[in-house]
């Protein structure tokens, strides 16, 4: 499966999976705290008060098994990430919540706003970690580079 060749293709399918979740996420979700406003505007959001936390036991996985394939070899949505940020909605794992993840997932929805939404925003990591890998992504670089408390 050769994942930069056939983004153009699941990229359409991506969005549209992440607009779902994201979408059930600010529905459920709750609230940032004032403390936890305060990491977000840290980290440079924008809009912090936008933002929805979901505590979920698993991270839901898309149906699309092409696009479920491609996040297995990507290695986003394994077992071990604890957070996961599409658009304005937070995912944490269950007892995985602290600062520090915040700080991180904060830093995606700051890039987020940069690339002007879920379909910009998706696009760009998308092929960057198609390109070199998650670890190695600078969105995730520049994520990592926030997690300090
Ligand atoms: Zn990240």
């Amino acid at each position: 499966m050769n994942l930069e060749a056939l983004l153009p293709q699941l990229l359409p399918i991506a969005i549209k999976w992440v607009e779902t979740v994201a979408a059930d996420a600010a529905a459920t979700g709750r609230a940032l705290s004032n403390p936890e406003l305060s990491v977000a505007s840290r980290v440079g959001v924008r809009f912090p008060e936008r933002i929805r936390l979901r505590i979920l036991h698993q991270f839901p996985v898309p149906e699309d098994p092409r696009l479920a394939e491609a996040a297995r070899q990507l290695g986003l949505l394994g077992p071990n990430m604890a957070g996961l940020t599409l658009g304005y909605s937070i995912l944490v794992r269950e007892g995985h919540l602290s600062t520090r993840l915040l700080l991180h997932e904060c830093r995606h929805v700051y890039q987020y706003e940069q690339a002007g939404g879920i379909a910009g925003f998706l696009s760009e990591y998308l092929r960057s970690v198609a390109r070199v890998g998650y670890d190695d992504s600078p969105f995730e670089q520049d994520a990592r580079a926030h997690e300090v408390e």
